[in-house]
């Protein structure tokens, strides 16, 4: 795991919440900060600190010492204006990591414009994941890399039993790579050309979207 960071995370509805408590579960300290008394109450007990603070205001984030973090999440959602307003002024103080959430296009747009490092749409974002794994049952998980290349976990079916990677010449046939094979809890990083798939074992596989496709269309 990483070193220990300080992150700030500005407005605690589900998202700003979920995104609190996972970040002190892994051992990072957390200011959680809302307008909001009574979601500055229930966040007391989980974050490192817990305040009531209206981060458009530029002397309040002073006074937190803003400028000391590394990362600040704003996760403040139907205000739009808060939002943007909040995200100007911390660039502005000049946190490095500024991850922001966004509640339509248009707002991402203006988000990117003022300079924020990252701006997440957990709804679409997560409907999307949820669509890609659901429409391939072979998919296990993925991680898109970019538009057009990701890196994907692929369940071998009965067709690829007791085949080596050799014999299915998978480079040189789909333009694809073959990162590591998971089986029950091994992992086996970078396999052998002469590694001989098992029905059921995990390949995890980076490449071209379409050449993925073309892969799990002719071999799985
Ligand atoms: P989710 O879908 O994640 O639950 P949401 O998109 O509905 O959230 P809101 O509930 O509108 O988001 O906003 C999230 C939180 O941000 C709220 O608890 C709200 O009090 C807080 N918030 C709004 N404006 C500010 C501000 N200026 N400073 C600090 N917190 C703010």
């Amino acid at each position: 795991m990483g070193k220990k960071q300080q992150f700030a995370v500005i407005g605690l509805g589900r998202f700003g919440g979920s995104v609190c408590k996972e970040l002190v579960s892994l051992g990072n300290e957390v200011l959680a900060i809302d307008t909001d008394e009574q979601k500055v109450n229930d966040y007391a007990n989980i974050a490192t600190h817990a305040v009531v603070a209206d981060t458009t205001d530029e002397k309040v984030l002073k006074s937190l010492g803003i400028r000391n973090f590394e990362n600040v999440i704003i996760a403040i959602g139907d205000n739009i204006q808060a939002s943007i307003l909040t995200t100007l002024l911390i660039k502005e103080i000049g946190v490095k990591n500024v991850y922001v959430k966004a509640k339509n296009n248009y707002h991402h747009k203006v988000l990117e414009k003022i300079g924020a490092d990252k701006v997440v749409h957990p709804e679409t974002d997560m409907g999307r994941r949820i669509a890609q794994q659901m429409s391939d049952e072979n998919v296990i998980d993925y991680i898109e890399l970019s538009d057009e290349y990701s890196i994907v976990e692929l369940i071998a079916s009965a067709k690829l039993e007791g085949r080596s990677l050799v014999e299915l010449n998978i480079r040189a046939r789909f333009g694809i790579t073959i990162l590591a094979v998971k089986k029950a809890d091994d992992i086996n990083i970078s396999p052998m050309p002469e590694y001989e798939i098992s029905r059921g074992d995990l390949l995890i596989v980076i490449g071209h979207n379409d050449d993925i496709k073309r892969f799990e269309a002719q071999v799985m």
